[in-house]
């Protein structure tokens, strides 16, 4: 097992009317590909956004590379692709290669020079998931699979250390679900990225991750992938309010 990259101590997060998160604890080690289940309303972007420091939990403290989230140095050594990001309509007026360069606006500020390696830079992130041949493509003429793989380049091309994605495959063909985690597997093994996912697609994310940890307000399992699939469907169902394999 890896060191710790990400540590969550006892975190808990209210809204207004709503308690969302209670007492998680958890520890992400590198090397992980670690997929957060759980119903809809369980806390699962909630949880996502503590550990980015998005938002500042309640109680509790998260360590990313043992030291605390809010040092903006570690945060960068973050990816993440939000819930909904491929939601671009066609027409919209922007290159495949003009969004995985903008993933690199936020080291240099708005009035930004690209490295000199830019176009390098670009081509590797898209050839590490599968899209080098689009470069020139308009975003919004792609596919929802092919918009989000360039979201995820989007995210690479700052080098992170962590990858972190809420509901990746909303939006991708159910055919193509399984090639897109057969991508994120490489680039967990491949490239050495931790990745942390939340997902609905329990049964096709189960060849690619190495962890599972199921989610509704606590954390009521948190552990290898193996142990999980050694779980009833009725234990699984307590927790859940519903059927969770198919
Ligand atoms: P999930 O991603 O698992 O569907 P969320 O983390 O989005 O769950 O939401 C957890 C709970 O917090 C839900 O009950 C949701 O209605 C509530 N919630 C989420 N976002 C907000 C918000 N901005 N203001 C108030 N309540 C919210
Ligand atoms: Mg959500």
């Amino acid at each position: 097992m890896g060191s710790p990259l990400i540590n969550l101590h006892n975190i808990s997060y209210q809204y207004e009317q709503t308690k969302a998160l209670i007492d998680i604890n958890l520890t992400i080690a590198e090397g992980d590909f670690l997929a957060i289940i759980g119903p809809n309303g369980s806390g699962k972007s909630t949880l996502l956004k503590i550990i980015l420091g998005l938002l500042k939990p309640t109680s509790g403290e998260v360590l990313l590379f043992g030291k605390p989230v809010n040092q903006f140095k570690e945060k960068e050594r973050i990816g993440y692709v939000s819930q909904k990001s491929n939601s671009f309509n066609t027409g919209f007026p922007a290159t495949v290669t003009e969004v995985v360069r903008s993933g690199l606006v936020k080291k240099t500020g708005l009035f930004h020079r690209y490295p000199a390696n830019v176009n390098k830079q670009v081509r590797q992130a898209l050839k590490s998931v599968g899209m080098d041949e689009y470069s020139m493509k308009n975003i919004g003429d792609l596919s929802g699979g092919q918009q989000q793989r360039v979201f995820i380049a989007r995210a690479l091309i700052s080098n992170p250390n962590v990858l972190i994605l809420d509901e990746p495959t909303v939006g991708v063909d159910s055919k193509n679900v399984k090639s897109f985690y057969n991508m994120l597997s490489h680039l967990n093994r491949e490239h050495n990225i931790t990745i942390v996912l939340v997902t609905h697609d329990v049964d096709a994310v189960s060849k690619s991750i190495s962890h599972v940890a199921c989610l509704n307000q606590r954390i009521h399992f948190h552990g290898f992938k193996n142990e999980m699939d050694q779980m009833s469907d009725e234990q699984l169902e307590a927790w859940y309010g519903h059927a969770v394999r198919k």
